[in-house]
């Protein structure tokens, strides 16, 4: 605690003050106070100290003269002894907090005569103003709060000097950097708003080359380039489009004394009133200082819940994933250090504006450098997977000489995929297809993937029977207005399944093409129901018959009664489903075990009504599996004892025998 520190070698010398018995008698009459505190200001090593003596009410009420705590006390310190079964411990926490440690009644301490009073009074005056008056106890709180927050402004000012000081190593902005924003950084905005009249060529202003232009054709929000210019632009109609507000994040690079730096900027450009004066507007939000293998993240927001609007340590608040970089400088910056031949440059200048995630970029390319060579093969679309997100990284082979290896694709087919800039999932339809024996040029890859990539599953159904070239002529036949591409070729892949199913020759290409898909599929649907239904109906026939000779074979083996009850064999299973319709339970799905003989049913029968369901047995392996009654109850005593005699006479002799 600095200078002012209290020295516990000359506190702990400071005799204590055993409690008085006007203290305990006190403690005896009042029932308000959970502590008594005695207070008195003693001169310690030149120092004017507020000594506190704390006795619980608990102990004085048992003759108990020690103190549970001593506190000492000045105006920017203070500390504690808490006594704790026969040994001292050194406390630095506030009264409030350590009194709260053996909590047992929300009874705030008292001071326990008037010369404490008085010491405490005259010592923490300070502590009042003329609003707020405290006596006692809250006096003390208030002392020690005011501590507290003293400390944590100190440390909070210590740590905004070493922020700051940081922040000296930031420099001047470029004075090219706010024009590099507009005309680049923000390519996603540019229009060309045009005044819509009847003529054949409408009059319209480029925002990006500021240029009067004549366009023809065109509607609002269609793309399109600019005709002086060049650039891809969005046609605006001047009157639909009043509120444009667009979005961007942009970041600059800089060299520091121990490495380098990234500014990270939010940028807005509103059209908005003067369309052909746009109001642009950046916030710093994000810097990050490379230095090493270190990276030191800080960001422009509210400090430590303290109101105050700043430059922070650490990431919290922002996330800059797709941000345009400023690449003028970079081989500079980047030069000497570890990410020098990192091929940042290159990949950032891809287009006007392209995204970049900086700080997954740079990582990325400390675990895996190839990415330099992604870059350069023009694999841009893989790169920004790899760098933006954490899981493409296994899909690159490590430990290989060339790219096609690490993609584990031949050199031919690489070539292609470099001229496609293909996506790793691109990548795994292109592979699929070629497997498929599909071979398509870059142009038709595209037109392909653009079509299909919201039901891959179906083309490739589909491809299992025809080509692609087919499959496309023969669905485009029936496309009209209820029926896209894809809703024809997933009915089409339907019909297919059908068709398998009926065991119709899908090789004769009048099965496979049907004149009219949509009835094809309608009636091949409805074969296949009642195909199915049939099915249904065999099978139970067939159950029927195998479950009625092997319950003519039980009836010699199982039947048996007493002179109350009686085990009868089911004559088919029609019997065994009414007799679980009547009794309320679910022997009637039993069925398919019993024609196969794994389960064996039998009904128990009451002699006094021999046809009526009563309960009902089921067998396995010659054992009783369950015997239930009417809605599954359990059975009652007798039948309980007749069971088990059947137990005993019948199926324990048909075990043995079965054993022999
Ligand atoms: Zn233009
Ligand atoms: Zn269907």
């Amino acid at each position: 605690m600095g200078k002012n520190s209290l020295k516990k070698v000359l506190l702990r010398k400071i005799p204590v003050q055993l409690a008085t018995e006007a203290t305990i008698s006190q403690a005896r009459r009042h029932e308000k106070a959970s502590y008594y505190i005695k207070a008195a200001v003693r001169m310690i090593n030149h120092k004017r100290i507020l000594v506190m003596q704390l006795y619980s009410r608990k102990d004085l009420i048992l003759g108990i003269k020690e103190p549970r705590i001593r506190t000492f006390l000045t105006k920017t310190d203070y500390i504690s002894q808490c006594y704790e079964e026969g040994t001292v411990k050194w406390r630095a926490g506030r009264l409030d907090s350590l009194l709260a440690y053996d909590y047992y009644s929300k009874e705030e301490p008292v001071l326990c005569d008037t010369a404490s009073e008085r010491a405490v009074n005259t010592y923490l005056s300070y502590t009042e103003n003329e609003r707020i008056k405290r006596s006692g106890y809250a006096k003390i709180r208030e002392a020690q709060n005011m501590i507290l927050e003293q400390r944590l402004q100190k440390k909070h000012a210590m740590i905004e000097k070493r922020i700051d000081r940081k922040m000296q190593e930031v420099k001047p902005l470029p004075k090219d950097f706010d024009d590099w924003i507009d005309a680049v950084a923000m390519a996603h905005s540019r229009y060309i708003y045009y005044r819509y009249s009847r003529k054949k060529y409408m009059d319209g202003y480029c925002t990006h080359c500021h240029q009067e232009v004549k366009v023809h054709k065109v509607r609002h929000r269609a793309k399109g380039h600019c005709p002086k210019c060049g650039v891809k632009v969005i046609f605006l109609a001047e009157g639909k489009a009043k509120h444009i507000f667009d979005h961007g994040q942009v970041a600059y690079f800089q060299k520091t004394p121990k490495g380098f730096l990234v500014r990270y900027f939010s940028v807005s450009k509103s059209y908005y009133g003067d369309y052909r004066n746009p109001k642009i507007s950046t916030k710093e939000l994000m810097r990050e200082f490379y230095e090493d293998s270190l990276v030191l993240g800080y960001e422009y927001r509210q400090f430590k819940q303290t109101g105050k609007i700043r430059w922070c340590q650490d990431w919290m608040k922002y996330s800059f994933l797709d941000v345009a970089v400023y690449t003028k400088n970079l081989h500079a910056v980047l030069k000497n250090t570890r990410y020098q031949y990192c091929a940042l440059k290159e990949f950032a200048s891809r287009w006007d504006g392209a995204a970049v995630n900086p700080y997954g970029y740079l990582k990325r390319y400390q675990s895996m450098p190839e990415i330099e060579y992604f870059v350069k093969a023009g694999l841009y679309a893989m790169t920004y997977e790899l760098t933006s997100y954490s899981n493409y990284a296994y899909r690159v082979q490590r430990n290989k000489k060339s790219l096609h290896e690490m993609l584990g694709v031949s050199k031919q087919n690489f070539r292609f995929i470099q001229a496609c800039d293909m996506s790793f999932y691109q990548l795994d339809i292109y592979n699929k297809l070629c497997k498929q024996g599909v071979n398509l040029s870059a142009g038709e890859f595209k037109r392909f993937y653009d079509t299909y990539r919201k039901n891959m599953d179906v083309i490739f159904a589909l491809l299992q029977y025809t080509s692609l070239h087919k499959a496309e002529r023969y669905c485009n036949g029936f496309i009209d207005r209820q029926y896209d591409l894809l809703t024809i070729m997933g009915i089409w892949k339907d019909y297919i399944c059908f068709c398998r199913e009926l065991g119709y020759d899908l090789k004769n290409s009048f099965v496979l093409f049907p004149k009219d898909l949509i009835v094809a599929h309608k009636l091949a649907y409805q074969d296949v129901l009642n195909r199915r239904e049939q099915e249904r109906r065999k099978k139970i026939q067939q159950e029927e018959r195998r479950a009625k000779r092997l319950l003519k074979k039980y009836r010699n083996l199982y039947a048996w009664k007493d002179n109350r009850f009686a085990v009868v064999v089911p004559k088919d299973l029609l019997e065994i489903k009414e007799e679980g319709h009547t009794l309320h339970h679910c022997v009637a799905t039993y069925t398919s075990r019993v024609a196969d003989g794994t389960s064996i049913i039998l009904f128990v029968r009451d002699l006094q009504s021999p046809d009526k369901p009563f309960y009902t047995m089921e067998l396995q392996k010659n054992e009783i599996i369950q015997c239930r009654g009417y809605s599954n109850h359990v059975m009652t005593s007798e039948v309980q004892e007749f069971v088990k005699r059947y137990e005993s006479r019948v199926l324990k002799k048909i075990r043995e025998k079965n054993a022999a």
